[in-house]
């Protein structure tokens, strides 16, 4: 690499640690910033500083948010009988571009993988087992993804909600197998929902 001042080849190393950014993208990046106007650095680094302190977790479904509650579950429109549960925020994200459902999420935090060490104990699902309280919630809808992290996840929430009163289905028809919720497109996603089937 050539030999730039030091505040350059610092922010080319920051940059690499981002995820798809490799060295040379890292490289015209930190270039980019240093040619751009002032007050727009200046900006990027505000909003990185506000992403950290003013991103919070639901205290309901922990999606992200800026308040205690997210917009989704302070939505009074939403239909808070049906709770979507689901991997990530980033495939929340998906579903909720798709249009398609008016419910309520359960954002996990993951999915279960014995081989990486991650149990029942390391994502949110005893809160979620919390939450699903036959007087409130009437349906759940599974969209852990179809690959074997996913299925494990989906396997091991029917088992612990089947005794309850509450309809458990899964989403699929559409989705790929191993399939990443985040890269199905709006229409597909709709389909998949629209199709769910019972557990
Ligand atoms: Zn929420």
């Amino acid at each position: 690499m050539i030999h730039y001042p030091d505040a350059i080849l610092k922010l080319i190393a920051s940059f690499s640690l981002l995820p798809g950014i490799g060295r040379k993208t890292a490289e015209r990046l930190a270039l980019h910033l240093l040619h751009a106007p002032d007050h727009e650095a200046a900006a990027l680094a505000a909003d990185i500083i506000a992403l950290k302190s003013a991103v919070r977790i639901c205290a309901t479904c922990f999606a992200l948010s800026d308040q205690e509650k997210c917009r989704i579950c302070a939505d009074p429109s939403r239909d808070h009988g049906v709770i979507c549960v689901v991997e990530n925020p980033a495939d929340m994200a998906a579903i909720e571009k798709s249009k398609v459902f008016s419910g309520s999420y359960h954002v996990l935090g993951g999915a279960l993988s014995p081989i990486d060490g991650i149990g029942p104990d390391d994502i949110r699902l005893a809160e979620l087992f919390g939450r699903a309280d036959p007087g409130i919630v009437r349906e759940i809808i599974i969209a852990t993804r179809t690959n074997v992290e996913g299925e494990a996840t989906a396997a091991y929430i029917l088992d612990h909600l089947k005794s309850r009163n509450i309809t458990i289905t899964r989403i699929a028809s559409g989705v790929p197998m191993g399939g990443d919720l985040q890269y199905v497109d709006p229409l597909t996603m709709q389909k998949a929902m629209e199709k769910r089937y019972g557990c």
